[in-house]
C-alpha cells in the first residue's frame, strides 16, 4: 500500500462480503443490501482521471470506476508511474464505509499501448491476418500481463467489430470483415482474462476484458457528407434483421459463451429494416442490450457505456440517464461531468423512472466483477510482474505475431524471400517510423509519427539480418548496383473517425509514396510492403511491383517482418478484408454480388517450399484451401463450419499431426475446394479422430 496512510471511515471488518471464503453471490448481495442509493449510484459511475476536480471526489461521490482514456497517463509514464497513480487512487476510494475498491480501465488494445516502453502488438486487423487462434491467444496473454504489472485490472479490448467499410477509421481495430474469422479470434479473451486455461482473474496477469462495440460499429454506411469524420465511425448500420444475426451479432455470442466480463455499447446507430424505428443509437436500444445481449445471450457480466456517449441520446441529461440505464447499461463513462451524473442517477430513481432493481441489478453485476478480479482483497498495484513488461520474452510473441500477420499478395519471379547476399535499396515513408508502424491507440489517443516508444523499426530489422542495406526515405537516385529494392509506404497514425487525414479518406498512397514506388521499381526488382491500417489502392501500379506485402499495422517488432521477408520464417498471412481495386467499389465484401477485389479475401501466397509432414504446412494448407471456399462463395454456414473444424484440429492436435492423417486432411482440402463442405468436416473430424488414436 502507498505510504498516506488511508482515512478508513468505518471500519467494515468480520462483515460477511469481505470474507473472501464466501461464494461470490453470497458476498455481493451482502454488500449490496447494505449500500444507500447515492452508493449504488456512485458504482454505475466512471469518471476519466482527468476530469476529477479533487482527488478527494472518488470517496465524496462514491465512484465505482476510474478511467485513462487514449494518452491519459501519468507522469512518469513508467510502469511504476501507473501504480503508484493508481494506487493513490485506491486509497481514497477505500476512505469509504465499504472501501469498495476502484475498478480502473484502459484501452490497451494492441499491448499496453499508453505505457512507453511496452510490448506493442500488431492490431487487430493483423492478427486476423494470421489466422491463428493461438497467436491472438497468446498476445491477449502478454498485454494482459503488462497491463495488470502497472495496477490495472481492466481493458477495453478487444474490438469485436467486423468492419464491412475499409473506409471506417476503425478498420485496423478489426480482425476482419467476416464473422466466423472475429469469432476465431476470440481466444484473446482467454488471454486476457484466463480461466479456460486453467488461470483467472486474480492472477496478478489477467485483466478484465470488454468485448466492443456492440452492435454494428463497423456497420456503419458512407454517408453524403465528407467532412464529418463521424459519419462513418459513429454513424447508422442499416441491416435486415438477419444481415444483423449472421454478421454482427455473432462473434458476441462466442464472447459470452467465453466468459468477457464487460461489454461496451457502440456509438453508432442501428436502423434495422421493418422494425420501423428508423435509426436508433445503440445506447438507447434496450432491445438490444437487455433483449439479445443480457437476455438471449444470457450475459451475466456488466455493460459500460462508450464515451460520452450517452450525451449523443436525444433529450435533456435525465432522459439520457434514465434512456440508458433502462436499456440495460450498467456502468456510464461519464467521463466528465461525474457528479451531475450520479446526482441525476439518484434523482430519476427516487422520481420512480429508473427502478431501484434495475440499480440492484446493475451494481451487483460491477460488483460481482470486483470479488471476481480478487479486488477486495488485492486492491494495490502487484508491480512484482513489471519486469516482464517490454521484456525479450513478450517482444518474442510480438516478433512472431508480426511475422504472422504479413500477407504476401504477389511475388512475381518469387523475389521473395530475399537472400543475405543480395544488396538492399530501402526507400519510403514507413521504412523507419516506429509511430507510423504502431499507429492509432499507441503512447497518445491518436498515435503519431516517430520514435515514440522502444522497438525495431522495419528498416532496422532488415538491417539486423546480416546483407548490405542502403536507405534513402524518399528514393533519392535509386541506382544500379542495388539486387532489390524494398519499399515500405503507407499511412500515417489516426484512431477513430475515417482515417488518415492526411491522404483524405480515399485510401489512396501518398504523392511521396507513389513516387518512391514509381522510382524503387522502375530501377530494379522492387518488394513493396504496404504499413497501413486498411487495404490502399495500388491499380495498375501493381504491374511494375514485383512483390506486394500488405504489413498492416506491425507494432514494436520490426524484427518480425524482416523474418518473413529474409524467409526465416514462411509468409502464411491470408488476407482479412477484401482488397479493393477502386474506391468506386467500396463497400466490397466477399459474398457481394459482383465481386471483383484486386486481391480477393482470404487470399495469401506463402513461401513455403515444401510441406513439412508436421502440423505447420498442413494446417496452412487447410488455410489455404478454406480460403478458396470462401472464395468460392460458400455461405455463412459453410465457412463458419470450416473454420470451427480447422480450429479444433489446430487446438487439439496442434503440431502432431502424422501422416497417418494426412489423408484425411488432402481428401477434405479437394472437398474444400469443390464446396463439399460437410463432407470435408466429417474428413477433418475423421483425421482429427485418428490423431488422437
Ligand atoms: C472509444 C472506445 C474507448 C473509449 C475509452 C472511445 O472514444 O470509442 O473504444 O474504449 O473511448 O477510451
Amino acid at each position: 500500500p502507498p505510504a498516506e496512510n488511508p482515512q478508513i471511515v468505518v471500519d467494515a471488518h468480520h462483515l460477511p462480503y469481505l470474507d473472501s471464503g464466501l461464494p461470490v453471490q453470497q458476498r455481493v448481495a451482502d454488500l449490496l443490501s447494505r449500500m444507500s442509493l447515492e452508493e449504488k449510484a456512485g458504482q454505475m459511475t466512471q469518471a476519466e482521471r482527468d476530469a476529477l476536480t479533487a482527488p478527494g471526489d472518488i470517496a465524496a461521490y462514491g465512484l465505482g470506476s476510474l478511467l485513462s482514456g487514449g494518452g491519459s497517463t501519468p507522469t512518469p509514464n513508467t510502469p511504476e508511474g501507473w501504480a503508484k497513480m493508481i494506487d493513490a487512487f485506491q486509497l481514497r476510494a477505500r476512505a469509504t464505509r465499504f472501501q469498495i475498491p476502484l475498478i480502473y480501465g484502459v484501452d490497451a488494445v494492441h499491448g499496453h499501448n499508453n505505457l512507453a516502453g511496452a510490448t506493442v502488438m500488431p492490431h487487430n486487423i493483423g492478427i486476423g491476418a494470421s489466422r491463428d487462434p493461438q497467436l491472438a491467444h497468446d498476445t491477449g496473454a502478454v498485454t494482459a500481463a503488462e497491463v495488470r504489472a502497472t495496477g490495472v485490472p481492466w481493458d477495453f479490448a478487444p474490438c469485436l467489430c467486423v468492419t464491412r467499410d475499409e473506409r471506417w477509421g476503425r478498420a485496423y481495430e478489426s480482425f476482419g470483415e467476416d464473422p466466423a474469422l472475429v469469432e476465431s479470434m476470440e481466444t484473446v479473451v482467454q488471454g486476457l482474462q484466463g480461466a479456460r486455461d486453467g488461470r483467472d482473474l486474480k492472477d496478478g496477469d489477467k485483466v478484465l476484458a470488454t468485448a466492443k462495440h456492440f452492435v454494428g460499429d463497423g456497420g456503419t454506411a458512407y454517408g453524403s457528407s465528407t467532412t464529418d469524420s463521424y459519419t462513418i465511425d459513429q454513424g447508422v448500420t442499416e441491416v435486415s434483421r438477419q444481415q444483423l444475426e449472421a454478421v454482427h451479432l455473432a462473434p458476441y455470442q462466442e464472447a459470452v459463451d467465453r466468459g468477457v466480463g464487460t461489454v461496451m455499447p457502440s456509438f453508432s446507430s442501428l436502423d434495422l429494416a421493418g422494425d420501423g424505428r428508423g435509426p436508433v443509437k445503440m445506447h438507447a436500444r434496450a432491445d438490444m442490450i437487455n433483449g439479445v445481449l443480457k437476455g438471449r445471450m444470457g450475459f451475466d457480466g456488466f455493460v459500460i457505456s462508450d464515451w460520452a456517449a450517452i450525451d449523443q441520446l436525444p433529450g435533456d441529461h435525465a432522459s439520457d440517464v434514465r434512456t440508458s440505464v433502462n436499456a440495460g447499461l450498467d456502468m456510464i463513462m461519464v467521463p466528465h461531468a461525474y457528479k451531475r451524473f450520479r446526482a441525476t442517477l439518484v434523482d430519476e430513481v427516487r422520481a420512480g423512472r429508473v427502478s431501484e432493481r434495475r440499480v440492484d441489478d446493475a451494481v451487483s453485476r460491477i460488483l460481482t466483477q470486483k470479488f471476481r478480479l480478487g479486488l477486495f482483497e488485492q486492491p494495490y498495484a502487484d508491480t512484482s510482474g513489471a519486469s516482464r513488461i517490454g521484456s525479450a520474452e513478450h517482444r518474442a510473441v510480438a516478433r512472431r505475431a508480426a511475422a504472422e500477420s504479413q500477407v504476401l499478395l504477389k511475388n512475381a519471379g518469387g523475389i521473395l524471400p530475399l537472400k543475405t547476399s543480395q544488396k538492399l535499396y530501402v526507400a519510403g515513408s514507413n521504412a523507419d517510423d516506429l509511430g507510423n508502424q504502431t499507429g492509432g491507440w499507441t503512447i497518445t489517443w491518436q498515435g503519431s509519427s516517430g520514435d515514440i516508444t522502444p522497438g525495431t523499426t522495419i528498416l532496422e530489422g532488415l538491417r539486423a539480418s546480416g546483407g548490405e542495406v542502403t536507405y534513402s526515405k524518399d528514393a533519392s537516385a535509386p541506382t544500379a548496383g542495388h539486387d532489390v529494392g524494398v519499399v515500405v509506404v503507407g499511412e500515417t497514425p489516426y484512431t477513430e473517425g475515417v482515417g488518415d487525414v492526411g491522404n483524405g479518406h480515399d485510401l489512396e498512397l501518398s504523392a511521396a509514396d507513389q513516387a518512391a514506388v514509381d522510382k524503387v521499381c522502375a530501377a530494379m526488382e522492387c518488394a513493396v510492403l504496404i504499413v497501413s491500417g486498411r487495404p490502399q489502392l495500388v491499380g495498375d501500379r501493381l504491374d511494375a511491383i514485383d512483390a506486394l506485402v500488405a504489413s498492416w499495422l506491425p507494432g514494436t517488432e520490426g524484427d518480425g517482418v524482416a523474418d518473413v521477408l529474409y524467409g526465416r520464417l514462411p509468409f502464411t498471412g491470408q488476407l482479412p478484408v477484401t482488397w479493393p481495386r477502386s474506391e468506386a467499389q467500396l463497400p466490397i465484401n466477399v459474398g457481394d454480388t459482383s465481386y471483383d477485389p484486386q486481391f480477393p479475401y482470404g487470399w495469401g501466397l506463402t513461401t513455403l517450399t515444401t510441406v513439412p509432414s508436421g502440423g505447420a504446412g498442413t494446417l496452412h494448407t487447410l488455410g489455404v484451401a478454406a480460403a478458396a471456399a470462401e472464395r468460392a462463395g460458400a455461405d455463412h454456414e459453410g465457412r463458419a463450419a470450416v473454420t470451427k473444424a480447422r480450429l479444433l484440429v489446430q487446438q487439439e492436435i496442434g503440431g502432431h499431426i502424422t501422416a497417418a492423417v494426412a489423408g484425411p486432411f488432402a481428401a477434405a482440402d479437394h472437398l474444400l475446394l469443390t464446396g463439399r463442405y460437410g463432407e470435408a468436416v466429417r474428413r477433418l473430424t475423421e483425421a482429427y479422430r485418428q490423431a488422437h488414436g
